[in-house]
């Protein structure tokens, strides 16, 4: 009798172990289903609190949060209304994040092909990064660094005629060249030649340039020496101010092009002055646009002014944005000088610092 009363109690307990158990699977399955969608807001979460470390490392964090639903285009919509809407000092603020963020992927893409490397939610991150930026998943690090060869028949690019260029071997790619020839024929019926002076550059090529700055080999704009600037950080600064660090030029993405002349002062007078007022009123049509504007309320930072710079920003955009969720300053290396990278900040003061019309 007591042990029959024994096994009933025990038949019993065991039902109410079952239906907890089957309880406690309904809420894992529910879980597992929003955790999915979380992670995806977690990432926009992680940009703006810095904690990239922590919010990754810790699968089950953000399982409660109070994150809005996500969308499938969160990561680049919100980087997109991102830069309409906040002001530089924000954008620093928000690059510096974004540069653990980076940071961070790289050390998961490592982890992602290590195999001691805790590579399975990396796996998952790196594959919602290249479903949200759907635009530009063909983007590579090379192409965006400027590790490309513009000759070669796969890259895409198209020489530029002399019609157009002060010298043969220069290269676009292709749609960018395209909308160059219209925007081109439209100011000549104005009487206005635009004739392309710098188009792609290579890794290599921007090396070249800044090596030569560097070492004092060519002179800086005002006719000062790099050389006779004793601290390194001191003459990256001095050669920013109209050069490109090595890797982080635009030249190196094939859509952005020098015309007529490398000096502001001609597009102040003359014909050159007509240029200017010309492409400032009709560049737009074509999809080109100026990224280093004048110093001022919409750009406070990086390169001066260049008047003879242009971007055509439906390619040179996705290639900004790409490079902002692509390159951290572990990959801006290879040259004289590469160590002041991080302290001149080139990646959010002069890459990612231009006029927002080019973004
Ligand atoms: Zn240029």
């Amino acid at each position: 009798m007591y042990a029959k009363r024994k096994k009933r109690k025990k038949h019993k307990k065991l039902t109410w172990q079952e239906v907890l158990l089957i309880i406690m699977v309904v809420i894992l399955a529910l879980l597992l289903i929003f955790s999915r969608g979380f992670r995806a807001a977690r990432r926009v979460e992680h940009m703006d609190n810095g904690q990239d470390g922590v919010v990754l490392a810790g699968m089950p964090q953000g399982w409660f949060s109070t994150v809005p639903p996500p969308k499938q285009q969160m990561h680049l919509d919100g980087h997109l209304q991102w830069h309409g809407q906040h002001h530089h000092q924000a954008l620093q603020d928000h690059m510096r994040h974004k540069d653990l963020h980076n940071k961070h992927i790289t050390e998961t893409r490592h982890a992602h092909t290590h195999p001691s490397g805790d590579g399975r939610l990396y796996t998952i991150h790196d594959r919602d990064m290249m479903d949200n930026a759907s635009g530009f998943g063909d983007i590579t690090t090379d192409m965006l660094l400027g590790r490309i060869d513009p000759e070669s028949d796969e890259a895409g690019f198209e020489e530029i005629s002399r019609k157009y260029a002060n010298r043969k071997g220069m290269f676009l790619r292709r749609e960018a060249m395209e909308a160059f020839t219209e925007m081109h024929a439209a100011a000549e019926k104005e009487g206005l030649q635009l004739v392309v002076l710098s188009a792609t550059r290579t890794f290599s090529h921007q090396k070249r340039i800044w090596e030569n700055k560097w070492q004092g080999v060519s002179l800086l704009h005002g006719g000062i020496l790099a050389t006779d600037i004793e601290d390194p950080v001191e003459r990256s600064r001095e050669i920013l101010r109209f050069s490109a660090m090595p890797g982080t030029s635009r030249h190196h993405w094939g859509t952005d092009i020098d015309l007529n002349s490398l000096q502001n002062s001609y597009f102040e007078h003359g014909q050159g002055k007509l240029v200017y007022q010309w492409l400032k009123a009709n560049a737009s049509d074509y999809g080109f646009c100026q990224p280093y504007t004048a110093h001022g309320k919409r750009r406070t930072g990086g390169y001066e002014e260049e008047r003879w710079h242009w971007s055509y920003k439906p390619l040179a955009s996705d290639f900004y944005h790409a490079f902002a969720a692509q390159i951290s300053y572990e990959d801006i290396d290879g040259f004289d000088g590469a160590e002041t990278a991080r302290a001149m900040r080139v990646i959010e003061d002069y890459v990612l610092d231009v006029n927002k019309d080019c973004f």
